[in-house]
């Protein structure tokens, strides 16, 4: 049961939390639980450490933000113990949930759980870990990047084979999409891990992308509830495999993101290594790309087109005019959009189904929305266009998709 940053935002809230894991000790279940900081906890110890040292020291940075879950861990475990449940805490050295040395993104390498279980044989019923951190091989303590709670506890159940993982936040569980963008957005019982990859690195924020995968891999289910909903009322939504979906749509949702921007270079030559160095400079500005498209060549000269977050156009303007400069690639003119959106229907009923492309596409066209970059996988549509019909897009495609029945 892993309990996110607003399930233990005060005293209160962890008591709430609490009482969910005593209920299924009651069951008759041993428990690990998972902490996160406090809400706004991990965002306030990285400006403290950003006011101290604008360029800081990895290891350190991860030393003064895993704190967070340390505290909330012993907090957790002293409630448990004074509702008369034996359980005592663990940070993630002490498990140990051994990492790389990617301070600040480090990745889970191996856990070790004789530490745990024994002291279950012993009649311990509930270990509190704390989330986001681990140890890395120079015995540095890591964190797991922003979210990284949701990946201890998937890898912590893939770990121990337990029944199932329980993430617990402030929303009842996956919505067909943002309810703050569309009013008839509908909790989902089930979604597929691709349908919610998908959805999770297009903007649906919660669960961190990387404990999405890590329950793929391994099997793990995982259950999206609230702590603030009783579960007789809610069940939250179960992330399980395609196979066990009982009647699936074509399409499971509709995201978002809005801050996007596309860049367009024209006309550059149409030959090996110009994509390759384009993109090149590009990632060593850091540049996130998402979609790439490439236009089909004219008399030996084509466009490329590219889109990345809205905040790192300046950076990718930059490495473009120096690629151009230093006479590593030309161009006739690079053209900036910094107001557009990216739109995406979901689903892995479109492996079998046809016609999903030409209905978004006709929706959107119906609204008078023009589309001006697609791209597609298996089981995702996704479109750029205009910033201020992002909401208006949504919810079309979400009535034309029937989401809300
Ligand atoms: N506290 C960390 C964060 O805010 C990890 C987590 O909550 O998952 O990113
Ligand atoms: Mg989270």
């Amino acid at each position: 049961m892993k309990f996110g940053g607003t399930s233990v935002a005060d005293l209160a809230c962890v008591q709430r939390s609490a009482k969910r894991v005593v209920r299924e000790v009651h069951n008759g279940k041993n428990i690990v639980v998972v902490v996160s900081a406090m809400a706004g906890g991990t965002n306030h110890l990285i400006s403290k450490v950003v006011e101290t040292a604008p360029v800081y020291d990895a290891r350190e940075y991860d030393a003064v933000v895993s704190s967070g879950e340390n505290i909330t861990a012993g907090l957790m475990a002293l409630t448990l113990q004074g509702m008369g449940v034996p359980a005592r805490s663990w940070q993630g050295w002490q498990v140990p949930i051994g990492t790389t040395a990617t301070h600040a993104s480090a990745r889970i390498t191996h856990i070790e759980t004789d530490n745990i279980l024994h002291k279950f044989d012993e009649g311990m019923r509930v270990a509190v870990v704390a989330g986001f951190q681990g140890i890395s091989p120079e015995y540095r303590i890591t964190t797991l990047g922003r979210g990284g709670s949701d990946t201890t506890a998937v890898a912590l159940a893939a770990a121990l084979s337990a029944e199932q993982c329980q993430i617990f936040t402030d929303v009842d569980g996956i919505y067909t999409t943002d309810p703050r963008i569309c009013d008839r957005a509908k909790k989902l019982d089930q979604i597929a891990y691709e349908e919610m990859l998908e959805l999770a690195s297009m903007g649906a924020r919660v669960l961190q992308t990387r404990s999405i995968e890590f329950a793929m891999r391994n099997a793990v289910r995982l259950r999206v509830l609230s702590s603030f909903v009783d579960e007789l009322d809610s069940q939250g939504t179960l992330v399980c495999d395609e196979e066990e979906i009982m009647e699936s749509k074509v399409v499971a949702g509709v995201a978002c993101s809005r801050d996007e921007a596309k860049l367009t270079l024209i006309s550059v030559a149409d030959r090996p290594g110009i994509a390759a160095m384009v993109f090149s400079s590009l990632s060593e500005a850091n540049v996130n790309i998402d979609m790439i498209v490439q236009n089909i060549a004219e008399k030996g000269r084509t466009d490329m087109t590219f889109s990345c977050p809205n905040d790192q156009v300046g950076a990718a303007e930059q490495a473009l005019i120096d690629i151009r400069s230093n006479g590593e690639v030309r161009y006739d003119e690079l053209v900036v959009d910094n107001s557009v959106a990216k739109v995406s229907v979901v689903g892995i009923g479109m492996r079998s189904h046809t016609g999903v492309a030409a209905k978004m596409f006709s929706v959107l066209s119906k609204e008078g929305i023009n589309i001006k970059v697609i791209t597609t996988s298996e089981i995702k549509i996704s479109v750029l266009i205009d910033r201020k019909y992002m909401e208006l897009a949504v919810q079309a495609l979400h009535d034309a998709f029937e989401l809300e029945e």
